[in-house]
């Protein structure tokens, strides 16, 4: 495609983000991110970065801040929810790299958002504007106008969506797309590691029990516990998505839990307890129609048991970027983006709420009994994003 093209990307998340310095990498000259907040932001938690994702952005020039931001796990173990008795044991650290050429680590979110805010402002050919929510989009010849809600009306000759699971690009392509109450609420927060009474050793615990896990690893070299702690429920009823929770609340969901979650809970910061009801869409046909597409959340929502979500989103960014640039139009690069990443995102949907189902099963005491079935073992890890058919 010209490399003067007007490219419009929707969302200034991960995957948004992930586009426009992919796009610019590939020498695209006039490159816009709209985003509807007024600050760029991510949630107060941790992401795991497998190594599918870290190859994606040490290609876009990332891997000296990667290396100096994120924390490097040298084993994740799975334990029983009360005995703390090893159920199974996946090798990270050095044992990733040598596999697959490429690191395992964790990093708390803000510090990937602004390691991506600051690559995309040394590139001179990507303008970020903030305060603009996208309401509308309308055909205009061979372009597409974005409408937003704060007046601006703005001509594309690309628009990628990377708008998150309430996307306004999806619902602007195929109408409502209703996200839907996926049956699991999840705690998250971040807890000094001073404050607990023993260190977190390996730095990436999962304990599962019925119905229930708790995940911890290390952000912030050590400084920081992530907690992740999912519940299955069938009866969410509030509207909202981040619900104030308190520690008592959480409490009574790990009654009787393993001493070392306890004093997690404990020590939870509790103006910080928020419970979030995890939605998720279903399967999209298709991601793209004309010179419009969407990606990462956006396009492919799911539930979070393989921490996969923003790998796909960033391995999305690169790919989109690559077609573009292979591509002489527009409309035949997002057929090929499409091609070359629905099947993936569609298997590693599904895959993720089969995981949920057997960390969270009736018989905890029997997981990892048979070969377990994990993001590794499926062999999402090997994928490259800068070397897949476009
Ligand atoms: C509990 C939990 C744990 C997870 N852990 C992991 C993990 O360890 N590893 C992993 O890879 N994934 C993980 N995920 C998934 C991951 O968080 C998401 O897949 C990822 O953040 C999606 O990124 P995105 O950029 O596509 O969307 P988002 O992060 O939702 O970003 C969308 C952006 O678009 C903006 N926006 C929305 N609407 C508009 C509009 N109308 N106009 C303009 N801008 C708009 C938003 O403000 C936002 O900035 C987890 C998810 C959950 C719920």
């Amino acid at each position: 495609m010209d490399r003067e093209a007007r490219i419009a990307v929707v969302g200034a998340g991960i995957c948004g983000m992930t586009a426009a310095l992919a796009l610019a990498r590939c020498g695209f000259k006039r490159i816009s991110v709209f985003e509807r907040s007024a600050a760029l932001g991510e949630v107060g938690a941790g992401l795991t970065l497998s190594p599918n994702a870290t190859r994606a952005l040490i290609g876009l020039g990332l891997g000296d801040d990667l290396e100096r931001d994120c924390d490097e796990p040298h084993t994740g173990l799975t334990r029983h929810w009360r005995s703390a008795a090893i159920l199974t044991r996946s090798e990270r650290g050095a044992a990733i790299r040598a596999r697959y050429g490429a690191p395992y680590f964790q990093i708390h979110r803000a510090d990937l958002l602004d390691m991506l805010v600051r690559a995309v402002a040394r590139q001179p050919s990507i303008e970020l504007h903030t305060a603009h929510a996208l309401v509308g989009l309308e055909s205009r010849g061979d372009a597409t106008e974005l409408a937003f809600a704060n007046g601006a009306r703005v001509l594309a000759d690309a628009v990628l969506g990377c708008d998150g699971l309430k996307s306004a690009v999806c619902h602007a392509l195929f109408g409502v797309t209703p996200a839907e109450f996926s049956g699991y609420i999840a705690w998250r927060g971040l807890v000094p590691q001073s404050v607990l009474a023993r260190p977190l050793e390996p730095p990436a615990q999962l304990f599962i029990g019925i119905e229930r896990m708790f995940m911890r690893y290390h952000v912030r070299h050590g400084s920081l516990v992530n907690v992740v702690a999912v519940a299955r429920s069938d009866g969410w009823t509030d509207e909202g998505w981040m619900i104030p929770s308190t520690i008592e609340e959480l409490r009574a969901q790990y009654d009787g839990w393993h001493e070392d979650i306890a004093d997690t809970i404990l020590h939870l910061p509790p103006a910080q307890c928020f419970k979030w009801a995890i939605h998720v869409r279903q399967a999209l046909p298709r991601w793209q129609q004309g010179n419009v597409v969407v990606a990462g959340d956006a396009a492919h929502p799911m539930v979070p048991f393989m921490g996969m979500g923003a790998a796909l989103g960033i391995e999305d960014g690169v790919v989109l970027a690559r077609a573009l640039a292979t591509h002489g139009e527009v409309g035949s690069a997002l057929v090929a983006f499409e091609r070359a990443r629905h099947e993936r995102a569609s298997f590693v949907q599904r895959e993720s709420a089969r995981r949920g189902l057997r960390l969270m099963s009736h018989d905890p005491d029997s997981f990892g009994r048979t070969q377990e079935v994990s993001e590794d073992s499926l062999g999402l890890f090997a994928y490259d994003a800068h070397a897949v058919a476009v």
